[in-house]
Parts: structure tokens; C-alpha cells; sequence
């Protein structure tokens, strides 16, 4: 038996099903999350559903989180989506869950729950959703509303088509998904709307940013820079991306100041591997995108040079 036929088995075996994510949640956290609940749903109606999760305002164009009471738990089956490690699942309740089932497209880096299906050469979460569902599509039911979510995830991780985990299999999946009658360009929109304190936010990353001979560069955005432009911390994953327009620019670390202290460290490269150096720091995440945390300058400058070391070998390497 496959072990997505396993996961088939466990879901049609449990009554309640609960569904959680990472913390911080991204597109794809909330897609692959809420897109499952859709199918599981349309295709299950008897079956108790749910989502859970701290939850973002910004994201609210996808979806809604449920409501879940505790006492659920203990005889539940909770699914966890694109969360790499345990300690990034949001919401400590999934821990009670009767089973838990990993399913995730990072590197595993932490193998957990009674079963575990991890893709990491997926471009996205969603686009194992849709695996799943046609892995099964004689008992599944997709419906609009998850198609529209699943296309939305694919979008977001794969920076609309452009990431290299972009493959022919994932714009196959777009085109199924697209022959539902959702308004894709809708959610293209949606996924890249900016406000404009983030827009001038971007200003700030582009004047201030300091890149070395190799292409390493990095921003700073401490808490007085996000005050002046009157945004949250989460609020700057739009300007994550940006370094990565610049020609003469590589691999590059974003660092965002926290408010309880520390400094929130988000890396991304377009060459040389970053994930191992996020691992180093509390972090970990794609081969050319992840996260980490430093505690202070003095980390800061660790995580910087360390970026530095990894773009330098690799132009040596050229
Ligand atoms: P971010 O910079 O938060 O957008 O994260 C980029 C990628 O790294 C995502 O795939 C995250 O799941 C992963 N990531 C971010 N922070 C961490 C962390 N502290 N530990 C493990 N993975 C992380």
C-alpha cells in the first residue's frame, strides 16, 4: 500500500478531521489547508471538517479559519500541511489529536506523526493536494471554490511560475485546475496587490540596500524603519522577494527586527543553497528560500557573512 493510500484509508476511517499549518501562514499554508477541507468536504458530508490556526487579515481573500472546540481533539484525525517542523505548527491542539499525518513539500528535516508524505520536489503543497485528489478522483469531489484555493497556493510559492520548483507537472496541474470557472487573474491580482506603505517600504529595501562583490546582499528593517512606514513585521513578506529582481544580486538575507527582540532572518538565493545556513540559526526551509532568527547584530553579521562565504565559493566555483 502507498502511502498515499494509507492517508485514504486514515481519512475515511475518522469522523472528525482537523486540519492545521505553519505559524505565519503564507498562501500556500492557507490554500493547501482550506483545499483539502473543501474536497474532504464536498466528497465526505457526513464527516465533521475543520481548519485551525492563528490567521492573518491579509490572506482573508482565500479563506477563513474554523472555530474548533478543544474537546474534538481526542478522537480526531489531525492532518498537518506544509509545516516542515513541530515546533512551527500553529496551534499547539493538534498535538491531541488521536492521529497525525504529515503532509509537506520542505525538506524533512523532521520526520513526525503516524504518517508521513513529503514531496519535496513539489512546487507547493497545493500542488500535492491536487496529487492526492486525482490519486483518488473516483472517491474524491473537487469543487471550484478548492480549485480557486489550490490555484492560488500554486501561484503564491512558486512567485507566479517564475521559482525554479516549477516544472511541467506543475503547470499541468494549473491547467486542470483552471478548467474550473474561477476568476484566476482575480487571484493574481489579489496575490500581488500591494498598500502603499508597503510600497514605499519597497523604496526603502531598494535605496538601502548593501550587496558585496559576489552578489551577497542583505536589508535591515529595524523596528524604527517599520514604525516610520507604519508596518507590521509580517507585513514586509512583500518586500521578501524584490533583491531578487536586481541583476548584480545573488543570494540575499532580509532581516526584520522583532518586537520581543531578535531579529527575524529570511533568506533567498537565485545560486548557492541557503538552507543549511538557516538550519545553523533556528531556521530552516527550501534549499533557495528560508528562514531563520538571530538573536542579536552580532548574529546578524554571522548569518550575513556566512551568505557572503556561500556566494563567494559559488562564483569561485563559475
Ligand atoms: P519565510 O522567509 O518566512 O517566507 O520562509 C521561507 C521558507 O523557509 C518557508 O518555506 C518556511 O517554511 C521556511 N522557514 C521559515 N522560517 C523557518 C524556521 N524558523 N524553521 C524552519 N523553516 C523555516
Amino acid at each position: 500500500m502507498s502511502v498515499q493510500q494509507e492517508i485514504f484509508q486514515m481519512i475515511k476511517d475518522f469522523e472528525t478531521i482537523i486540519i492545521h499549518r505553519h505559524e505565519r501562514p503564507d498562501p500556500d499554508a492557507i490554500a493547501s489547508q482550506c483545499g483539502l477541507k473543501e474536497i474532504l468536504k464536498a466528497s465526505f458530508p457526513q464527516k465533521n471538517i475543520y481548519t485551525a490556526g492563528s490567521f492573518n487579515d491579509g490572506l482573508k481573500f482565500l479563506a477563513q479559519m474554523d472555530k474548533v472546540n478543544d474537546n474534538l481533539y481526542p478522537d480526531a484525525l489531525v492532518i498537518v500541511v506544509d509545516t516542515a517542523n513541530v515546533t512551527r505548527i500553529s496551534d499547539e491542539h493538534f498535538k491531541k489529536g488521536k492521529k497525525l499525518i504529515k503532509i509537506d513539500h520542505h525538506p524533512n528535516d523532521e520526520s513526525y506523526g503516524d504518517l508521513l508524505w513529503v514531496e519535496p520536489k513539489a512546487s507547493s503543497t497545493s500542488e500535492l493536494i491536487v496529487y492526492f485528489y486525482l490519486a483518488f478522483k473516483d472517491q474524491l469531489k473537487m469543487t471550484t471554490e478548492a480549485a480557486r484555493l489550490l490555484y492560488a497556493g500554486i501561484v503564491g510559492d512558486t512567485g507566479r511560475f517564475l521559482y525554479p520548483a516549477t516544472t511541467a507537472k506543475t503547470f499541468e496541474i494549473a491547467s486542470f485546475l483552471l478548467t474550473f470557472p474561477f476568476n484566476a487573474s482575480l487571484i493574481s491580482r489579489e496575490l500581488s496587490t500591494i498598500s502603499m506603505k508597503v510600497a514605499k517600504l519597497s523604496g526603502y529595501v531598494y535605496q538601502n540596500i548593501n550587496v558585496d562583490e559576489n552578489g551577497a546582499a542583505y536589508v535591515l528593517l529595524s523596528t524604527k524603519i517599520l514604525q516610520k512606514y507604519g508596518v507590521t513585521e509580517f507585513e514586509t513578506s512583500a518586500v521578501v522577494s524584490l533583491p531578487g529582481m536586481i541583476e548584480e544580486v545573488l543570494s540575499w538575507v532580509i532581516f526584520v527586527e522583532k518586537a520581543e527582540g531578535g531579529f527575524r532572518a529570511r533568506l533567498r538565493s537565485k545560486g548557492p543553497a541557503i538552507n543549511e545556513i538557516a538550519k545553523r540559526y533556528d531556521g530552516g526551509g527550501h534549499l533557495l528560500a528560508s528562514g531563520a532568527g538571530a538573536k542579536n547584530y552580532e548574529e546578524v553579521q554571522k548569518i550575513y557573512h556566512e551568505i557572503q562565504d556561500a556566494a563567494k565559493k559559488w562564483r569561485d566555483k563559475k
